[in-house]
């Protein structure tokens, strides 16, 4: 704080932060550089980045490879658009994700962010009833303690009582807010709620295994595969939203895939580029596809962001995927995991904290009510971590390349202030 550098103080009265009360809220830290799975401040303090940049950075920062495959891609062609141009990075990415991905998940569709490419699994449910001669079906059912994006659209189909998009209660058509089939009886509830609705709705979304920013919630593979024969019984789409936990986080390369569950979308982003370069995509089936196949122009899907599949951040996402069929991620997501239910499981017992959960790489202390987020974040730099916690969570998401010692050091961190 004592060596805030000129372009800070001269921003600050320019820069509208995210998520933020400025007038109260302290300064933001100085980023002057980032290495591996550290933030190296601009007072030269280095902090172990126990969220990985808000789930991107899945093997660290400035990794070499997906550097060095950016620069070579900045030499050669940055961005062109994406109608009636095409690119190698773009064209080699989609046949990769096709063909990581489960069943006939096979046709992408980029765009730039998280968010938008939830709006555009949306439209293309929308649509795919509409090209198919059936009306009436625009709405969704999504799920409490949901989490989809922040634009108009998307927070239509998140937890409405979770607060953050409670004041826009009204403006949006209201969805279909439904508790996950858990158990037998929110299963029958759902099955309730689909055979009296069901021919308003075009399709279910849910974030699966984790419901994210909604509170880092888990649930069972079950729960999916009761969501895809709901789906199929009531002849309704089901979207997974696997922005936050697609690309290893929960131990398989994606929960989908993990589950044995294929789902008609799936939207992509976060740790698509190991969090160099924004990039989205919303890949749907080919059942989906073919109901926009047509000689009819009035059937394509008018969506293009116009820096699709911008050719700087596949080159990333490219690199990204080559780390991932190294396979060492599959050793250090268990890895990281043990660490950080060693670490976190004496929280368990201190003052307010409800419950210590882990699931691959992700470890969550939740708490009674919301934590004081500005001031566990100063505490928690004291100690030498960035984490940011979120309403009643303090989570660790840490970069796979964490090492041991490092994850020892979040979870310290996140005991000497949970534990007192
Ligand atoms: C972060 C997130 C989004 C929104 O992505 P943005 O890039 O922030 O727009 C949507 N869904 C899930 C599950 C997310 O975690």
């Amino acid at each position: 704080m004592d060596h805030q550098p000129a372009w800070l103080a001269q921003g600050a009265a320019h820069v509208w932060r995210p998520y933020c009360q400025m007038k109260t809220a302290p300064p933001p830290l100085a980023v002057a550089r980032t290495e591996g799975a550290r933030l190296i401040l601009a007072d030269g303090r280095e902090l172990v980045d126990g969220i990985a940049s808000w789930w991107t950075a899945c093997h660290g920062y400035n990794h070499p490879h997906i550097r060095a495959a950016v620069q070579a891609q900045l030499e050669t062609a940055p961005h062109v658009m994406f109608g009636g141009l095409a690119h190698e990075p773009a064209y080699r990415l989609a046949t990769r994700l096709a063909k990581a991905l489960p069943g006939d998940l096979d046709h992408v569709f980029f765009a730039e962010s998280g968010s938008v490419s939830v709006e555009i699994a949306m439209k293309m449910a929308i649509q795919y009833w509409i090209n198919r001669g059936v009306h009436g079906r625009a709405r969704f059912v999504a799920f409490r303690g949901g989490y989809h994006g922040d634009t108009l659209a998307t927070m239509t189909v998140c937890d409405p009582e979770e607060g953050m998009h409670s004041l826009f209660a009204g403006v949006m058509p209201a969805q279909h807010i439904a508790a996950l089939p858990t158990d037998e009886a929110s299963e029958a509830a759902l099955d309730r709620l689909l055979a009296e609705k069901g021919r308003e709705i075009a399709a279910i979304i849910v974030e699966p295994r984790v419901q994210g920013a909604g509170g880092m919630l888990f649930h069972d593979d079950q729960v999916l595969r009761r969501l895809r024969r709901l789906a199929d019984a009531h002849g309704v789409l089901l979207i997974f939203d696997e922005i936050f936990v697609g690309f290893g986080r929960t131990g398989d390369i994606f929960a989908c895939e993990g589950a044995g569950v294929v789902p008609d979308i799936v939207t992509l982003s976060k740790s698509l580029t190991g969090g160099t370069l924004p990039l989205s995509a919303a890949i749907a089936t080919r059942a989906v596809f073919e109901a926009f196949w047509s000689d009819d122009p009035g059937a394509a899907l008018m969506h293009g962001p116009t820096y699709m599949g911008n050719p700087l951040a596949c080159a990333a996402a490219n690199a990204s995927l080559d780390l991932f069929e190294t396979g060492t991620w599959r050793a250090d997501v268990p890895r990281i995991g043990e660490g950080l239910r060693a670490g976190l499981e004496p929280c368990r017992g201190a003052p307010g904290v409800v419950d210590v959960r882990v699931l691959g790489a992700i470890g969550v202390v939740e708490f009674q009510a919301a934590v004081p987020v500005q001031a566990w974040c100063q505490r928690f730099a004291e100690a030498g971590a960035w984490i940011r916690p979120m309403g009643k969570v303090v989570y660790l998401t840490p970069a796979f390349v964490t090492s041991d010692a490092e994850v020892e050091l979040l979870t310290r961190a996140v005991r000497s202030v949970v534990c007192g």
